[in-house]
């Protein structure tokens, strides 16, 4: 089908100002050219080390900032360089959860306010009709309805993390945009929100784009996955290709910390050396050769392209060419 979601070509790069005249010295790549396209009910894990500019894919797609370069298409409609005013519907369309439920909802209003409030704004329901709606919304992310009255601090981790996704499907999003939802969550409460957002995109044939640093997290919920590193996408495949036959070595690396469940599957381990470097000064050649431990020297000059060496499986390395 026609994907709700079409990211083209997406960069974002910064200025680095110094100095009292603000000088420009330089530019941060923090996207430098991802593409990506979601479809109805599916859910795409973006995965990567902090850094790597996946908070900024997520604020780019939410036009919360403009691109530097790129497209992005909701439901077939591009919507890259809409002002304030044309986005408005669009708006309602997608909606995003943070990973810090505590700083994203306002202390000072009841969980029953903060989840009427899209409501509200948006003109869907008012009065008694958003009262029974924002209760109905409760239920259906495992909260009770006397719970509206109380403020976000008399929650726990995961249940403000109810709340905020009553908040989000309350105008009924086609896109949900999860940046690190269940990162600050114990394991057991974050299977129990990945559980509900999984139920919740059955029902509502949802969208997920589901960011996360941590390959283990995005497992269950995937459908698709996309690794991120400084910026690019390095490797875009289906998911049980991706974890049963990882062909990037950062990928590899990554999985390499996931335990498995399966003794019969035994997985090289790999220890990531080294820091993420500076994406202001990318290295030459593959970004990742400066960890690699594969690289040779062609790997120090030349930059792979991502592309597709099995059939849907999309990587980025020399190691690795189309068939
Ligand atoms: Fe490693 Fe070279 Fe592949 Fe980059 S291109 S991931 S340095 S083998
Ligand atoms: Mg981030």
């Amino acid at each position: 089908g026609k994907p709700i979601i079409a990211v083209t070509g997406l960069k974002k790069h910064y200025p680095v100002r110094k100095g009292l005249l603000r000088r420009t010295v330089g530019q941060v790549f923090a996207v430098d050219g991802v593409s990506f396209s979601i479809g109805e009910g599916e859910t795409l894990g973006l995965v990567g080390e902090s850094g790597c500019g996946k908070s900024t894919v997520a604020r780019a797609v939410m036009r919360l900032i403009e691109p530097t370069d790129g497209t992005i298409t909701l439901e077939g409609q591009d919507i890259t360089h809409l002002g304030k005013a044309e986005l408005r519907p669009f708006r309602r369309q997608m909606q995003m959860i943070f990973q810090d439920p505590f700083s994203s909802l306002n202390p000072r209003m009841t969980a029953g306010d903060i989840v009427r409030e899209p409501l509200l704004v948006h003109g869907v329901a008012r009065g008694r009709a958003a009262e029974e709606r924002t209760a109905a919304l409760f239920e259906q992310v495992g909260l009770r309805p006397a719970q509206m009255r109380s403020f976000p601090h008399q929650f726990s981790g995961g249940q403000r993390q109810r709340v905020s996704i009553a908040r989000a499907i309350a105008l009924d999003p086609r896109l949900i945009i999860g940046d690190e939802p269940v990162s600050a969550l114990d394991v057991s409460i974050q299977a129990q929100v990945i559980n509900l957002l999984m139920d919740l995109q059955r029902q509502k044939r949802l969208s997920y784009l589901f960011i996360a640093h941590d390959l283990a997290v995005v497992e269950h919920i995937s459908h698709r996955v996309a690794v991120m590193y400084l910026g690019k996408i390095v490797e875009y495949t289906d998911k049980t290709s991706l974890f049963l036959n990882p062909l990037h070595p950062y990928t590899e690396a990554l999985l390499s910390a996931v335990p498995v469940p399966d003794p019969r599957l035994k997985r090289r381990r790999r220890v990531l050396e080294g820091d993420v470097p500076s994406p202001m000064k990318p290295p030459p050649g593959c970004a990742f050769h400066t960890r690699c431990p594969y690289a040779e020297a062609r790997c120090r000059v030349e930059a792979p392209v991502l592309q597709e060496a099995a059939p849907g499986h999309f990587v980025s390395c020399h190691l690795h060419v189309a068939a």
